[in-house]
């Protein structure tokens, strides 16, 4: 691909690159106390797009005590719930009016196609913002008749508040970037908090760009914080002895230094971590649809996302015919820039995730498994980005890395299955517990194994659907904690109980 012949992005986001890259705290954007910058590369051709600021301690320190004299002091707290709905659906409605530039950011940043960027990732949190916006009116107490045996011909009410946290800090991933904020700040502000959000050093792009709209949609100063940086600015914020919850998305390596992190002021942690998902194919299924699916299962967004569906389990009858299928579509995947209008599969986030994931395939080379497709880095036109091929692996045992460990890129390791107990099993050999997807018309096999499996998502004749209202977290070293639905409140909310005693 000669970069020419990419197609150049809209005015709005070549403006946005070419202006000076500002944190948000409390209301302003300011440089890194330290002056620092970094640059930010687009992965398909690693031309350098712009330079951010690298926050560290001193700009979380500030940006802590920004969220918590906004969550004490300022107005926030004061405003109605209703109005605090509003907030949240105007920001909708800013995000919206700029879908093209948020998609288009996303995709230089990420790699993306900016076909996906624009139908997916865009309108979801749109829809994200507006599902937490009608929640912020909906969180309430209850009342509850109580006893006390002890207290004879006394009378109580007792009633519970639902408060919020606190300040939260928010530490989020490159794979999808402004999805990953939506999914932090949406509930996170519904439920009345006060929030420090660290995008990831990869892609801080979006996030930055939607630095601009808190102020236009009526937040007071303070209430959103946005410190770009690297892994250590991170860990000064989950460290910080001031914020009263973490939220972390990431690898399973980094989520245990969150929970230690976690132990000096216990705060409250909620973590989605990494996925090991299984594919689950039986003879019964609708082979053309499944095929197509499973195969999407992976390699949707480069394989870049913690519920990929990286391990193809197929019934032994139809075995060879789906493998084939999965290979033939794998082949048949165009790769190239995100900006491309043809391209189904952009380049992987980075040359480190390139060359982690070239790595794991090797290593599964080594231990004996075939790779039907794939297994090499994309050179020619290419070469600049940081591509690798669709990659499919068969003859896999349970004991190789390829098998066990999170690639987080686009490969799959297939293997066959006999009945529905051992699939069961076979799904749950994993140390994660993430997701799966199971396909198949016969209602009782896909109860059967939605029940037996230990995974928090489990997807009937489907994979990688998500929705504002349905809750999405791990088992296992997945996780814990949920996202979306009503069950994130959890993480966001703490009970106060009140008991009053009615004198007569
Ligand atoms: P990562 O290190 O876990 O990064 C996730 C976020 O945590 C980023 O914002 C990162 O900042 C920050 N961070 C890094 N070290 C930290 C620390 N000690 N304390 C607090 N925050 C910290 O993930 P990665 O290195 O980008 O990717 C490595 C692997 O993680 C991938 O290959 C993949 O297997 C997995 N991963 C999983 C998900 C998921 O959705 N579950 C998402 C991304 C990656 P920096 O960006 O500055 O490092
Ligand atoms: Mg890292």
């Amino acid at each position: 691909m000669d970069t020419a012949t990419i197609p150049e992005p809209i005015s709005p986001v070549k403006d946005f690159l070419s202006k000076p890259q500002k944190l948000l705290i409390d209301g302003k954007r300011i440089d890194a106390s330290n002056g620092e910058t970094f640059e930010v590369a687009d992965p398909s051709t690693n031309t350098i797009l712009t330079r951010v600021p690298k926050g560290g301690k001193e700009d979380i320190n500030l940006a802590v005590k920004a969220a918590r004299n906004a969550f004490e002091n300022g107005p926030w707290r004061k405003i109605t719930v209703s109005e605090r709905g509003k907030l949240i659906w105007k920001l909708a409605d800013l995000i919206e009016a700029r879908t093209e530039e948020f998609a288009q950011l996303e995709t230089l940043d990420n790699g993306k196609p900016l076909a996906i960027a624009r139908a997916a990732d865009v309108p979801l949190v749109i829809d994200h913002f507006r599902y937490y916006a009608g929640m912020a009116s909906k969180i309430h107490g209850e009342s509850i008749d109580i006893s006390v045996p002890y207290a004879p011909g006394a009378e109580f009410l007792d009633f519970t508040l639902r408060e919020p946290m606190g300040v939260v800090g928010q530490i989020i991933p490159w794979n999808f970037p402004l999805l990953m904020a939506a999914w932090k700040l949406g509930v996170a502000l519904a439920a009345g908090n006060c929030v420090v959000l660290k995008p990831a050093e990869q892609t801080p792009l979006s996030a930055l760009h939607l630095a601009d709209l808190f102020a236009e949609a009526g937040f007071p100063d303070g209430v959103v914080n946005i410190v770009t940086g690297f892994g250590d600015a991170g860990s000064y914020l989950a460290n910080h002895m001031d914020v009263d919850k973490v939220a972390f998305t990431g690898s399973t390596e980094v989520g245990h230094e969150i929970v230690k992190a976690s132990a000096a002021n216990l705060k409250r942690v909620s973590l989605e971590l990494g996925g090991k998902s299984p594919s689950i194919v039986f003879p019964d299924a609708d082979l053309d649809i499944a095929a197509q699916g499973v195969a999407g299962a992976i390699f949707f967004n480069q394989g870049q996302c913690c519920c990929a569906g990286s391990r193809l389990l197929l019934h032994k009858d139809i075995y060879s015919d789906v493998i084939e299928r999965v290979a033939d579509q794998a082949k048949n995947i165009k790769v190239g820039p995100g900006m491309c209008p043809d391209t189904n599969m952009g380049p992987l986030v980075s040359r480190e995730q390139q060359e982690k994931v070239l790595s794991y395939i090797r290593s599964g080379e080594m231990a004996g498994a075939n790779t039907l497709t794939g297994g090499k880095a994309i050179g020619g036109n290419l070469e600049k980005g940081c591509y690798v091929e669709p990659t499919v692996f068969e003859n896999v045992d349970q004991k190789m890395k390829i098998v066990k460990e999170e690639i987080f890129g686009p490969v799959v390791v297939a293997a066959p299955f006999e009945d529905i107990d051992s699939v069961i099993a076979r799904g749950n050999d994993t140390e994660y517990g993430l997701a799966a997807s199971v396909w198949t018309k016969d209602i009782n096999k896909a109860h059967k194994v939605a029940k037996g499996l230990k995974a928090g998502t489990v997807w009937v004749n489907c994979h990688n659907i998500f929705d504002a209202a349905a809750p999405f977290g791990g088992y296992k070293r997945s996780g814990f904690g949920r996202e979306m639905g009503i069950h994130a409140l959890e993480n966001y909310t703490q009970v106060k109980n009140v008991i009053i005693q009615l004198n007569n």
